[in-house]
């Protein structure tokens, strides 16, 4: 199954954020929002993993909870990647605090361990709001970093825990379920 690490927002929060991000989706773009109960900050993407494996990155995830503290997430800032003119991904920025990016070291050298290769690209928190189709050239998206630009957000989250998802691909989108959520309780 199609699995990946992410730490998911409070309800509220997630409202807050597709609110302040309406003016956005606004725009006549080929981009496909998400819905607000899908946000999410993904930690690690793992792909198509066997059953069996399953349950040893469950674990994986289990024991880095452990030994993380309940944190908040800083939220702010519009942006795309790879760039606003031609734009892939557009995204809310996640401030790459230290617990923050412990938590996604700790992450990554747990499931080094169980043979999942350690991303080498840099981490870039972020949470997905949209994706976007710019094949149909940069044109399309003229204006679009001054929408951005104007838009004023900056949001809190407290995470209390680190949750191992499922993604069913699907024709009108990706849906996630929480496989197993682990607390957060710290050592
Ligand atoms: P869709 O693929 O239908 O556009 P999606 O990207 O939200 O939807 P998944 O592809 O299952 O759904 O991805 C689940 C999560 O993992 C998302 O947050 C996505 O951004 C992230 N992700 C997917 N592929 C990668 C990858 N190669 N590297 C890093 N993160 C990824
Ligand atoms: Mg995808």
């Amino acid at each position: 199954m199609r699995i990946f690490v992410a730490l998911n927002l409070p309800k509220k929060e997630r409202t807050r954020i597709h609110r302040a991000s309406a003016r956005l989706r606004e725009e006549v773009l080929p981009v496909r929002w998400i819905d607000p109960e899908n946000y999410h900050v993904t930690l690690k993407f793992l792909g198509d993993v066997r059953q069996e494996h399953v349950l040893e990155v469950q674990e994986i995830v289990r024991r880095v909870a452990e030994s993380t503290l309940p944190f908040d997430l800083t939220l702010g800032g519009f942006g795309a990647f790879p760039t606003v003119r031609r734009p892939r991904v557009v995204w809310l920025g996640v401030d790459a605090s230290a617990e923050l990016r412990c938590l996604k070291q700790d992450l990554e050298w747990g499931l080094a361990d169980v043979g999942f290769e350690p991303e080498t690209r840099a981490f870039h928190p972020h949470l997905t709001l949209g994706r976007a189709d710019s094949r149909g050239g940069a044109g399309q998206f003229r204006g679009f970093d001054d929408v951005m630009a104007e838009l004023d957000f900056s949001g809190r989250a407290a995470i209390h825990t680190l949750d191992l998802m499922r993604s069913h691909l699907s024709r009108e989108g990706s849906r996630y379920s929480v496989l197993a959520s682990a607390r957060l309780t710290g050592r």
